[in-house]
């Protein structure tokens, strides 16, 4: 069994993959071919935003957001300390400091208490200038967007929607990808919508930022790439990827659908045993993950991995924890919360082509 099967997805889009691959090799247009723009223009359409941006990953992305937002040296950006390296990396790359927020039990995304203590700890001690609250949408939910607006808006800072694991997500109807200033998605091959290979995306209504991006993602460029007008850098999406994404998005919905039919059959079998995901009311997740809290993760993951069914820990050390962090000086217990998620979560086998009889298996296992 695999953990997300690549593979069976590849299987039932094969021929119209092909096809859009050898499109691309008949026209050549391997740099910023026309299957980029076309892209660009769909997931706008479907994330319901003015501009998006594609470029060469999730984390350049963010990368650009912040070289866009002119965040650096001497600026802080509050970010999730239960998240991927990614989120804090950037902000430490881009010269900023993060500034770790702990998570709420239930949604594993920031929370919004949390996260107003630590605004105003930061704000008494005088030493950072908050800039951005960077939120995750993790395993797929979105981050609370209500609530966090709310607080952005309180203490002017903007919002930074890292949306790598939650494109196709949504709040009342409004999708993943439209909340905030700005949002980032990767197109990592396992996450919701991924390609074959690396790629990412922007997200933003404000002309502004989608030009200044266009800029950076192409050494600073001017009227042409050979007039510089800003230092940037090199961070296109390949045009072989956009064509691969392109027959993704058309059946992205439908796969959609059988996440949530997956994540609904696990939790009708395994919420009378486990902490099971919680979804709050007018909230839908993309199940980039589905992800259950237990004491005893380590004898489910050893009894999955007898009968051959793969699970992953995401993640067993938080950002605050990460040896590169060191120097942030954050102790243990800092975040109590985020600190037992890293000991406790184990995620399934959670892909649209994951079969009724797979999913039995992996069921009975954790309920033997
Ligand atoms: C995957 C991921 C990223 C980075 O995306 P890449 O395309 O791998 O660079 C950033 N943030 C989060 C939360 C992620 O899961």
């Amino acid at each position: 069994m695999q953990f997300i099967d690549l593979a069976a997805q590849y299987q039932h889009l094969k021929s119209k993959i092909d096809r859009r691959i050898q499109t691309v090799l008949d026209h050549g247009q391997y740099i910023m071919g026309p299957e980029v723009l076309e892209l660009e223009n769909q997931l706008a359409d479907y994330v319901g935003v003015k501009h998006v941006i594609s470029c060469a990953n999730g984390t350049d992305a963010l990368t650009l957001v912040l070289m866009a937002l002119g965040i650096g040296q001497g600026d802080g950006v509050l970010v999730p300390t239960f998240t991927f390296f990614a989120s804090a990396e950037t902000v430490a790359f881009a010269g900023a400091t993060p500034v770790f927020v702990d998570s709420d039990p239930s949604t594993f995304n920031i929370c919004p208490v949390d996260l107003e203590k630590r605004i105003q700890a930061i704000q008494s001690e005088g030493k950072l200038e908050l800039k951005a609250i960077m939120t995750v949408d993790l395993f797929g939910l979105p981050a609370n967007y209500p609530a966090i607006q709310k607080i952005a808006d309180k203490y002017g800072l903007k919002i930074i929607s890292d949306s790598a694991q939650g494109f196709g997500g949504e709040i009342n109807g409004q999708r993943a990808g439209s909340f905030g200033d700005i949002a980032t998605t990767s197109f990592f091959p396992a996450k919701p919508l991924g390609c074959y290979g690396d790629g990412g995306a922007i997200f933003t209504n404000n002309d502004d930022y989608a030009e200044l991006i266009r800029c950076y993602r192409v050494h600073g460029k001017g009227r042409d790439k050979y007039d510089n007008v800003r230092i940037g850098v090199n961070s296109r999406l390949d045009t072989l990827q956009a064509a691969i994404l392109l027959e993704k998005l058309a059946v992205f919905p439908d796969e959609l659908e059988k996440r949530k039919a997956l994540a609904d059959s696990y939790q009708t079998q395994l919420s009378n045993t486990f902490n099971t995901p919680q979804v709050p009311t007018g909230y839908l997740s993309s199940w980039a993950q589905y992800t259950l809290v237990s004491d005893n993760r380590d004898d489910y993951i050893a009894k999955l991995k007898e009968k051959g069914i793969p699970s992953m820990v995401y993640y067993s050390t938080c950002m605050h924890q990460q040896t590169a962090f060191d120097r942030l000086g954050y102790q243990r217990d800092d975040f109590p919360v985020a600190e037992k998620l890293a000991k406790t979560v184990f995620s399934l086998p959670m892909h649209p082509y994951m079969s009724e009889a797979e999913q039995e298996q992996v069921v009975k296992v954790l309920l033997a």
